[in-house]
């Protein structure tokens, strides 16, 4: 049995007529690419490099940032490596000096906007990501952009810290690709302008609900509320994929969303080439998509554009996946 999996994870994740989807994996630490490469992932959609601050007592160094990327280069072998910068505040604070109280935490100082006013804290994370670029396909992403300005801000740093590097004769890569989240309504919204300056973008759905709902997804008390397949979050989604897809811009989704077999499908129906899902998800995933036609996703992605709550959303995808699995 063991064996019969281990070959079913390297066959790729493509569907029955053919059409390839880059099947990624979210990763918090290096040592998780082992389990990616078991499982056959095409590469790292989102490295939520925060959990190294987490799990560290003191601020993670330049070095420290360095060779954890490294590492994950490295065993990745040449696969694309998404590193998302860090992703503090809110849910994931820990301790620090960072640590703050506030009485709205995912509306406030989080994310990008903390990284944006705080470069000791940045500036480091940057340096070494351009510098484990130059060791392979490493991208770099920033998460809970909201406003065009904060786009160009980061991008603004990104560009004097390498002119730094370059002074210092540090080897590190120029044309590093830069891509944002797509996890606020106000940047799904005004995403046509986002697209004319970044690389490539990635859904975030798990924020998205959360913002597009208004619906604190750790607020026990508001949990049945929370849902990615209500179909205002939906419409934004496509409404992603859409502008993305209008100015060529690649768009993924690395939310939890994608790592539910049916609603992976519900998304490359709607458009979608390539996810990122827990290491955990992939054979699921996989199995999902080897087993439909793109014909068959887009009639669900149509059916599922005319229901009005989430509960019919998932209602219907649980009755199309009984069908085709
Ligand atoms: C998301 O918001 O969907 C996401 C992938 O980021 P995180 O869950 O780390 O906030
Ligand atoms: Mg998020």
């Amino acid at each position: 049995l063991a064996e019969k999996l281990a070959k079913q994870s390297q066959l790729p994740a493509q569907t029955l007529d053919g059409t390839r989807i880059q099947l990624c994996a979210n990763i918090e630490f290096p040592h998780e690419t082992v389990a990616c490469l078991e499982r056959g992932a095409d590469g790292i959609g989102l490295y939520r490099t925060e959990f190294l601050y987490l799990a560290a007592s003191d601020e993670p160094s330049e070095e420290d940032h360095y060779q954890a990327y490294a590492e994950v280069v490295k065993r990745m072998e040449g696969r694309p490596v998404v590193v998302r910068t860090l992703d503090l505040g809110a849910d994931k604070m820990g301790r620090g000096k960072l640590a703050h109280q506030e009485n709205n935490p995912f509306l406030g100082l989080r994310s990008i906007r903390l990284s944006l006013r705080n470069l000791d804290l940045f500036r480091p994370q940057l340096r070494a990501v351009l510098r484990a670029a130059a060791l392979g396909d490493v991208r770099v992403m920033f998460p809970l952009v909201t406003t065009i300005g904060e786009l160009r801000q980061a991008r603004m740093l990104l560009k004097v810290v390498a002119e730094d590097l370059a002074d210092a004769g540090v080897p590190y890569r120029s044309d590093l690709p830069v891509g944002m989240m797509v996890e606020v309504p106000a940047a799904v919204v005004m995403l046509d302008h986002f697209a004319k300056e970044v690389d490539f973008f990635s859904i975030g759905t798990n924020d998205l609900a959360q913002y597009t709902l208004a619906v604190d997804r750790s607020n026990e008390y508001v949990a049945d509320l929370y849902q990615s397949s209500d179909p205002a979050v939906l419409r934004l989604i496509q409404s992603s994929i859409d502008v993305a897809g209008a100015h060529n811009i690649p768009i993924s989704v690395c939310g939890e969303m994608s790592s539910n077999p049916a609603r992976a499908l519900l998304l490359i129906g709607m458009g979608v080439r390539s996810l990122s899902v827990p290491p955990s998800a992939l054979p699921r995933v996989k199995k999902a998509i080897r087993n439909v036609s793109i014909e068959q996703c887009e009639a669900i992605a149509k059916r599922v554009s005319r229901l009005e709550s989430a509960r019919d959303v998932d209602l219907y995808l649980l009755d199309r996946l009984s069908e085709l699995a």
